[in-house]
């Protein structure tokens, strides 16, 4: 072999490893995580702040809004400036549009794009009863009257996929999920815990648990609190400075149900913070007439998140 040969030889060589440790360091970093909301809002409420350090780290995040966020009479009636007990299915789809929507701006204020919003569509208010209708019977949802999913903003999930929506029933949830975890393959899953007092966002837990089961999912999964007993979070109102506490109301710990300290917690600088809370508000100002739900949202502005890992590994 000729010294000029041996140089070009070695030159490719050494071009091969650069190229191989680079691409293994880019797939060590190159994560790919789901965020599951019953509403949209919890997205932002439990997650904004993982949302928006993966997006700066370069990596995919999804969120998957489960219901159209459509069954919500006071807020309904704030949109259409309406009494409660004058609003039709009409408000309710207007309400649906408009928290679709404050998903995709907040979305934006965290980084990320309109098209990492996936908006399944099934009926907020009935998660619960689809995951416990055994008989996979068909639900209507009262407000609205439809039994099949739906978003405004785009399509929802189904059509985009099947060209047709899914009918409201316990498997079609179970199908949507199953489907979403074989195509995205995250690393990392986000839900509602079990031990939240609003029943969609149980039923989101026990379904996105299922479905992960079902595919063999292998990944981290996390689990945030929204609405927890009897009441949370602790301290109350805007602290950025300030971490997540557990206190005791009539000697009971809070939250209840979860251990504290909570396994994962998630440092947040002020500056994340502040989009948090920015994104939080892109939520909620629009909705009149319920100062006291607003500060309850703002309340989980911390100088942290904090998340569960109640199934350990799924393996
Ligand atoms: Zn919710």
């Amino acid at each position: 072999m000729s010294h000029r040969r041996l140089h070009v030889c070695l030159k490719s060589i050494l071009l091969f490893v650069i190229a191989t440790s680079l691409s293994a360091a880019f797939a060590q970093r190159s994560g790919s995580i789901v965020i599951f909301a019953p509403h949209p809002d919890d997205e932002v409420i439990g997650c904004a702040g993982i949302m928006m350090q993966s997006l700066a780290r370069g990596e995919r995040v999804k969120v998957v809004a489960i219901t159209s966020g459509d069954g919500f009479p006071g807020a309904a009636a704030g949109v259409a400036h309406k009494a409660v007990d004058q609003v039709g299915p009409d408000d309710f789809f207007a309400l649906s549009r408009f928290r679709q929507l404050q998903s995709r701006t907040a979305l934006g204020i965290l980084g990320g794009k309109a098209e990492d919003l996936i908006v399944l569509g099934y009926p907020d208010g009935d998660l619960g009863n689809l995951y416990e209708s055994t008989d996979d019977k068909v639900i209507r949802q009262q407000f609205t009257k439809k039994n099949e999913t739906y978003a405004l903003i785009q399509k929802d999930y189904h059509t985009s996929v099947h060209d047709k929506p899914a009918v409201y029933r316990r498997s079609s949830v179970l199908g949507d999920l199953v489907e979403l975890l074989t195509t995205l393959q995250p690393t990392e899953i986000y839900v509602t815990d079990e031990t939240d007092g609003h029943i969609d966002h149980r039923a989101a837990f026990w379904f996105v648990r299922d479905a992960a089961r079902k595919v063999g999912y292998k990944g981290a999964f996390y689990t945030y609190l929204v609405h927890g007993l009897p009441a949370w979070p602790f301290p109350t109102g805007v602290t950025p400075n300030q971490p997540f506490e557990s206190r005791k109301v009539k000697g009971e710990v809070v939250p209840r149900g979860l251990p504290w300290p909570p396994p994962r917690r998630v440092p947040l600088t002020h500056e994340q913070a502040e989009r948090k809370l920015r994104s939080i508000q892109a939520h909620n100002i629009p909705v009149v007439g319920m100062p006291e739900h607003q500060s309850e949202m703002e309340s989980f502005v911390k100088s942290e998140e904090v998340f569960w890992t109640p199934l350990g590994s799924l393996q």
